[in-house]
């Protein structure tokens, strides 16, 4: 049988036409509005309290609309969010450096590889300058300058200083901000909040998205909640990595449910593999820890020149050391974006120059900034880094270099969506690292904490109206047919878990997949690796369910249900990334297809055959392409260089 079979293309039909500049001004007046004494009536469900649906749940409450918000953790400011370290992009043009909304727009596309929409990415930069804005009179404690105007450091990919920060802290510092606004709406009464619940099913009555199931995660209650609109701001799947930068309990639950209910997956393969992460260091591990890329301003990357050598990285001269990103890449040195760093880094430690245990690691080292700028001043920019980086390894970065490897850190695939943000499935809009997002084939840094915040604060809050305006919709009542269904097909599934009594633990089958994904669909893919993952996929997922333990009930606080739950979409979602990468006869981006490689071994795209977005469709059997066709009219395609 075919791994899949192809459909109609796929158009965005609501991004305007016209100069670029002027269409989020052209859309945003195009759209409908709906007047304030309406809104009380309306009601919108957003799932995810991370940056995305916190601003956007903030903003729709203050906006006068119902909402109602979702999320699995104790306190909506425990989202993943809260992780995110180096900082976020404004083309504010403080320094004076050259940066304006072109050049972002323009390193944004770049950086993804000519694989992103040019009208989502243009208003993605226009709105970065509001984003910053905003959570200043919010209050979020950006970094400043002596003078008191606000900081910025650069980040891979580009050449001006356009990235604001907290310490390490940033998305900390923005999702309390995010976390006030929506807490004052509670306190309103606008959002009512529904912390440890997890979304296990989209409720969709007659084709329009009315709703969800979610479990409560301490009593076990299966409920049904309903609205005019659902929001899924539900983060990102690098877990199906099992070993990545992201919180453990992230997931593709939400977005997975709501892709079997009808929404199209765009570019499940587009993974970013981040190139400074502390290196794994045994077979207990469960997470990988991300080193910030703000690191990468001042720290030199290397290894020694000649292979094998375990002398002290201290005892190394100069003259046998090998900068490898200076000297592979002149004009972004450091910098260079994270694909291309990531790939160096293996490359070098393919060739036998690792360093640190197994050879898989590169140092990152800070002696030179420390000798120029003072252990003072270095401090002051990374403390937290290398406090965490210390306490973690048991090194000082003050006195030896870092060591560190790439590593699974986000996913620039994700449901698909219009310049509206709407996925296929009416009803029902995608916001955050949970759509396919503006990042094309490689996000690049700061950018992902840029895009979440202009969905949930600037974007969404103007799109949804026009699609309210028709609205309210006629009530759905809980013993509606497809309520019934909705609910019936999540408790199936449970007793299915449950009932398989099987004597493997869901995290040992996650570990396997994970392995599996790493190593075929990971920093490098070929056909036959890949065909191989998709039927050991298929193989261990039939061994799940005949062979996973489930313990405990589900009338109770149950973390080895959930985590079932979650593997089980996992594994359906691994075999369509597999043969999405294996359609993607091309390298572009963080999907590098070894058979496609220029002489000197970078990524080859093929322009001719796959500039365009892959839009999968859910049948149950093979997977149908829907191709949504790229045009670029205001960027000139070329092969990506960073020499
Ligand atoms: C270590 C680390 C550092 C990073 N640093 C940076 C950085 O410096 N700059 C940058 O731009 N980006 C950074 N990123 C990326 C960035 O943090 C994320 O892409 C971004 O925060 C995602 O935000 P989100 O709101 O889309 O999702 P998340 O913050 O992941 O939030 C997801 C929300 O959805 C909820 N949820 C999920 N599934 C369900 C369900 N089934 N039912 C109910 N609720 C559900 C969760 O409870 C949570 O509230 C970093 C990422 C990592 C891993």
């Amino acid at each position: 049988m075919s791994l899949y079979r192809e459909g109609d293309p796929i158009r965005d039909e609501r991004a305007p036409d016209g100069p670029i500049e002027e269409r989020w001004d052209k859309r945003r007046f195009g759209g409908k509005l709906v007047n304030p004494a309406n809104r009380r009536k309306m009601s919108v469900i957003v799932v995810g309290t991370g940056l995305a649906g916190g601003s956007a749940a903030a903003t729709l409450g203050e906006l006068g609309y119902h909402v109602t918000s979702f999320c699995y953790q104790d306190s909506p400011r425990r989202a993943h969010s809260i992780a995110a370290q180096g900082g976020i992009n404004a083309a504010k043009n403080y320094r004076g450096d050259g940066d304006s909304v072109q050049r972002l727009f323009h390193d944004t596309v770049k950086g993804g590889d000519y694989r992103s929409r040019e009208s989502n990415v243009y208003r993605l930069a226009q709105v970065s300058v509001e984003i910053i804005d905003q959570c200043v009179a919010q209050g979020v404690p950006f970094a400043r300058e002596y003078g008191g105007l606000l900081d910025t450091r650069s980040f891979g990919g580009v050449q001006v200083s356009r990235t604001f920060y907290a310490r390490g802290q940033t998305g900390q510092q923005l999702l309390l901000g995010a976390y006030q606004a929506l807490e004052r709406q509670v306190a309103a009464g606008t959002v009512e909040m529904f912390t440890r619940h997890e979304m296990l099913e989209l409720i969709v009555v007659d084709g329009v998205a009315r709703g969800i199931v979610a479990r409560d995660m301490v009593t076990g209650e299966i409920e049904t909640h309903t609205a005019d609109a659902v929001v899924l701001a539900s983060g990102g799947y690098g877990n199906v990595f099992f070993l990545s930068t992201n919180a453990k309990g992230c997931n593709v639950t939400a977005t997975w449910r709501a892709h079997r209910k009808g929404a199209l997956f765009a570019n499940p393969c587009y993974t970013q593999i981040h190139p400074t992460c502390i290196p794994q260091s045994g077979e207990h591990q469960s997470k990988l820890t991300l080193m910030s890329e703000s690191l990468r301003n001042d720290g030199r990357v290397w290894v020694p020149a000649a292979r094998g050598d375990t002398r002290e990285p201290g005892d190394i001269p100069e003259d046998e050391r090998d900068y490898y990103l200076e000297r592979l890449y002149p004009s972004f040195g450091n910098l260079v974006p994270r694909d291309i760093a990531s790939r160096a880094a293996k490359n070098v430690c393919d060739e036998g120059r690792g360093v640190g245990p197994g050879g898989l690691g590169v140092y990152l080292d800070f002696a030179d900034a420390i000798g120029r700028l003072g252990r003072a001043a270095v401090a002051d920019r990374y403390g937290n880094l290398f406090e965490m980086y210390e306490r973690i390894t048991g090194e000082d970065p003050f006195a030896v270099p870092m060591r560190i490897y790439p590593a699974v850190h986000y996913t620039m695939g994700g449901l698909w969506v219009d310049y509206d943000l709407r996925a296929t499935v009416p009803g029902l809009f995608v916001i955050g690292e949970a759509n396919f997002s503006d990042h094309g084939a490689n996000r690049l840094g700061a950018s992902a904490l840029m895009q979440g915040l202009a969905d949930g604060y600037f974007v969404l809050p103007n799109t949804i109206s026009d699609y309210l305006a028709a609205g309210p919709l006629p009530k759905v009542e809980d013993d509606h047919e497809a309520v019934v269904a909705a609910r019936t097909s999540v408790n199936d599934r449970i007793e299915r878990l449950l009932a398989v009594g099987g004597d493997r633990t869901p995290d040992s089958f996650h570990r396997e997949l994970g392995a599996l994904m790493w190593e075929y669909c990971g920093m490098e893919r070929t056909e036959e690796g890949l065909r191989k993952a998709i039927d050991r996929i298929r193989e261990l997922r039939a061994e799940f369910w005949s062979g996973v333990k489930v313990p405990g009930e589900n009338e109770e606080l149950n973390q080895a249900l959930e985590k079932a739950g979650r593997i089980a979409d996992f594994f359906e979602l691994a075999e369509l990334m597999c043969v999405d990468a294996l359609h993607r006869t091309e390298s572009c981006g963080g999907h590098f297809r070894a058979e496609s490689r220029t002489p000197d071994g970078e990524a080859l795209r093929d322009d001719e055959h796959f500039a365009y977005v892959a839009a999968w469709e859910y049948t149950g059997e093979a997977p149908v392409l829907h191709k949504e066709h790229l045009e670029y009219d205001n960027i000139t395609m070329v092969q990506r260089s960073y020499k």
